[in-house]
């Protein structure tokens, strides 16, 4: 691919400084890994990520779609062609008879903002979402959750851009969303922003809850170490931190990654990890849990870009 031309066509609509050369994707993610990209774009208009998904198509060059960058691993060698990070941070939130509320949001807010602003108009719903260091569009993607819930509770609509950057809108039941799962990870374009459904709830409640659920992380999770969350899936009939604890792997290093001290389910960055010790880490825990146990781990986390 020629980036400079590729550079020069997406400048003739889109703000220089709204695009990055060779940017280092370790920047952009929450496991602070990861090569550069040749081409990284953070849009606010829908149609300067429509004219991107259009160059991109006319140049024939791949096109990734970041979020927060919470539940990825970028390899070392990075990401060729275009990285698009939608930064739509519309909320709108319109309140309806018997006390339900539509919530739009823009692929680009955050979660736990989104989670603390509707605290504060006493939006029940999102409470368990007041943790999870993502955006919406990436959430949306992932169907994240914890905590007894998920996106698929409450998102009631998607809209969403092909890769030919067509919008189209779908429903709830057209996502169809499963653990960790959603259709978007087979259609390949942008999403853009999703309706919530949600109600009027009781403040006190609503805090009593985003309390217990940030009380619980902060005892339970690494968050202050950088991770992607739980590397894992559950499985059907087993919880991988409880396999890989159960094989006495909580602090293994390779390199600079290392299973959690405090939850085996996450793989940290303990200080200039590159992501290949981070791969390495995994597949030694993997090999070790199905030796032990029998059980395939399959990652939840996404692993892109050239090792
Ligand atoms: C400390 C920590 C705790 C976590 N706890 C939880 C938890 O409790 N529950 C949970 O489910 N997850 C958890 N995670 C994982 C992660 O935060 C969530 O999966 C999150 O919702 C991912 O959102 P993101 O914006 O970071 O997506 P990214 O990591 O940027 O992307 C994830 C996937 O979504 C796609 N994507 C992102 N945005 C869009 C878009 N606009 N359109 C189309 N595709 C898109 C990407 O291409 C990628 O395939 C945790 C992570 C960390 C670091």
């Amino acid at each position: 691919m020629d980036i400079k031309k590729v550079y020069e066509e997406l400048t003739k609509q889109i703000e220089k400084e709204k695009i990055k050369i060779d940017e280092p994707m370790k920047n952009h993610t929450t496991f602070k890994t990861g090569g550069n990209a040749d081409l990284f774009l953070k849009l606010d208009k829908i149609e300067d990520i429509q004219y991107g998904l259009k160059v991109a198509k006319e140049y024939g060059v791949p096109f990734f779609v970041l979020g927060n960058g919470s539940n990825i691993l970028v390899l070392d060698k990075g990401i060729r062609g275009i990285v698009i990070k939608p930064d739509l941070k519309n909320v709108i939130i319109e309140k309806e008879p018997d006390d339900k509320v539509k919530v739009k949001v823009g692929a680009g807010v955050m979660l736990p903002f989104l989670a603390r602003k509707l605290y504060e108009q006493k939006i029940a719903g999102m409470e368990f979402a007041c943790g999870i260091p993502g955006s919406i569009g990436g959430a949306v993607y992932m169907n994240s959750g914890a905590h007894g819930s998920e996106m698929e509770n409450v998102v009631k609509t998607t809209t969403y851009l092909t890769p030919e950057g067509e919008v189209l809108v779908l429903k709830n039941q057209e996502q169809d969303f499963s653990y960790r799962h959603s259709v978007f990870e087979k259609m390949q374009g942008v999403i853009v922003e999703s309706e919530l459904e949600l109600m009027i709830g009781d403040k006190e409640e609503i805090k009593r809850k985003m309390d217990e659920n940030t009380a619980f992380r902060k005892a339970k999770q690494p968050i202050t170490l950088p991770s992607a969350g739980s590397f894992f899936k559950r499985g059907d009939d087993f919880i991988a931190a409880k396999l890989i604890d159960d094989c006495k792997l909580k602090g293994t290093k390779v390199g600079g990654a290392q299973v959690s001290t405090l939850h085996a389910g996450f793989i940290v960055n303990s200080g200039n990890a590159t992501s290949k010790d981070i791969i390495e880490l995994a597949k030694l825990v993997k090999e070790k849990v199905e030796k032990e146990f029998g059980k395939v781990l399959i990652p939840e986390v996404q692993i892109i870009g050239e090792e």
